[in-house]
């Protein structure tokens, strides 16, 4: 079992109270870790170091930029430990640990190193004055992070956070700390100057609450549930400090009538059920056009009836565990309610029989559902778990109305041979995101983030900049 620490001021430590969590593989029950119980008494420590550095924000970009290489490249160096650690932290397949999690958590870090060379200052001519505009750090940046994709998403902060300037308090999920140690121990060996990166881990409620409390803090990034993102935002918005907020989803896979359904089967089923269907972008509805629903769904189970599921660290699984007993619950209480709603189970809907040594696991098999309402509660509230559900339409108009029936708008993929059709069709899609026969194809240079319940603002390459900095206009009269 791993003992972790907060990492405060270049120093690994204990919670000043000395309380500790334990960490369970999921997939196994295995306790693996445990992790410091922090208060505001710690968040207050880390705050302290922020504070004592009075150096980062004054060293150039390109130096900054220097350092996130520096990472980037220690990083890849750990890069099969990485996945390991994501593997076994969140139960998910190491295939996807390795290609997803590790890929992305070291290639954050070097994409925003490159991005400096995109950064340039603004500068507004006037007759007889020039205004010239400033990206100057906020401070403190407090960063948020959720369990699904541990280190991908914490990079995705950490690294623009630093870019500009910033000093870092991170708080990743209690139920996923391993990589962010491993990055907590990156920097420290690379010598990042004391009191920049701080870490600090511990339950949501106590470390999490305390560090958007905090005054000095201005600048909150967070990822997580919507539910929590309310309270974020309703802690955070009295001190007018800058939020962004990235929540859930429930996202529709529109595939209509032209689609070579067939030939893109395996990129749709995917977008179902990868990390067990565990990630904020999953296609969860699939909206098909009415005169082939009936070979898309054949089509569909066969291929999801084929998916291996079992131990993540094999090479060929494709599903592995849910995050926790507890979500594994949620989960199948949304399917009991599904079928209570009408719904059909025509796969899976059950807990999979795996080896003994997965018999504590939070496994569930991929489960499709049809025959039920659009509008009902398993159709529009998110799942977050190995569940689509099928539903026809007839008319185009009515694929876009059933997609923007939910209360949230992150992502939506469209499925057509007619591009012009499917651009004309996400257009009128309440969503930040929207892929026409792709999924998950991400440019870090776009704006990532979601409409209505889905959060706000927007992250990612210059909306990255611009959100990790507060602009400054200096306007100098010349005549
Ligand atoms: P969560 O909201 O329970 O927790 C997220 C983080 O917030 C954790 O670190 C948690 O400890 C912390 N937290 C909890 N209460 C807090 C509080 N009062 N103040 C401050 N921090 C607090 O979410 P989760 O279960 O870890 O993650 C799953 C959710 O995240 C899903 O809804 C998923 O859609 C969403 N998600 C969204 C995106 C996106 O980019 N939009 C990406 C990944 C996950």
């Amino acid at each position: 079992m791993k003992l972790i620490q907060n990492y405060i001021n270049g120093k690994f430590l204990n919670s000043l109270n000395d309380e500790f969590i334990e960490n369970f593989n999921p997939a196994t029950g295995e306790l693996i870790a445990s992790i410091p119980r922090s208060s505001n008494k710690d968040i207050q420590l880390a705050v302290n170091a922020c504070r004592s550095n009075d150096n980062w924000h004054k060293i150039s970009i390109t130096k900054r930029a220097e350092w996130l290489e520096k990472i980037a490249n220690e990083l890849e160096n750990r890069y099969e430990e990485i996945a390991l650690m994501e593997s076994k932290d969140t139960g998910k397949p190491i295939s996807l640990a390795r290609n997803v999690d590790a890929s992305r958590s070291v290639y954050n870090f070097r994409f925003f190193a490159n991005l400096v060379n995109e950064i340039h200052q603004p500068e507004f001519k006037m007759n007889d004055a020039i205004n010239r505009v400033l990206n100057k750090p906020l401070g403190i940046a407090g960063l948020i992070t959720p369990w699904n994709l541990p280190l991908y998403l914490l990079s995705w902060k950490v690294a623009p956070a630093l870019l500009m300037g910033n000093c870092v308090i991170a708080k990743p999920s209690e139920l996923t700390p391993l990589t962010a140690n491993l990055l907590a121990e990156v920097i420290d060996k690379i010598g990042l100057p004391k009191g920049v990166f701080n870490l600090i881990h511990g339950y949501g409620s106590e470390c999490g609450q305390a560090l958007v409390e905090h005054q000095e803090i201005k600048l909150i990034s967070f990822t997580g549930g919507t539910e929590t993102g309310k309270i974020v935002a309703k802690t955070a918005a009295p001190m007018f400090k800058k939020i962004s907020l990235e929540l859930g989803g429930k996202n529709a896979t529109i595939i209509l009538k032209d689609a070579e359904f067939e030939k893109h089967i395996d990129q749709i089923v995917k977008s179902a059920f990868l990390n067990q269907g565990q990630v904020c972008l999953c296609g969860s509805r699939i909206l098909v056009q009415d005169s082939i629903y009936e070979k898309f769904v054949e089509i569909f189970r066969l291929r999801v009836s084929q998916m291996k599921i079992g131990n993540p660290l094999d090479e060929d699984t494709e599903l592995g565990s849910l995050i926790s007993l507890r979500h594994k619950e949620t989960v199948m209480n949304y399917i009991a309610m599904a079928i209570e709603e009408g719904g059909n189970v025509i796969y899976g809907g059950k807990e999979p029989i795996l080896p003994e040594t997965f018999s504590n696991g939070a496994f569930i098999e991929p489960t499709i559902i049809t025959d039920l309402s659009h509008k009902s509660k398993a159709a529009t509230e998110e799942i977050f778990g190995p569940v689509v559900t099928i539903h026809p339409f007839s008319e185009i108009h009515e694929a876009i109305k059933i997609a923007n029936i939910t209360n949230y708008g992150l992502s939506a993929s469209i499925w057509t041979k007619d591009v012009q059709s499917g651009e004309n069709i996400a257009k009128e899609l309440d969503t930040g995101i929207v892929w026409i026969n792709c999924w998950l194809h991400r440019d870090l240079r776009t704006p990532f983030g979601g409409m209505k319940d889905s959060g706000i603002g927007r992250e990612g390459g210059l909306y990255s900049v611009e959100f990790f900095s507060e602009m400054q206009n200096i306007c100098t009269f010349l005549g």
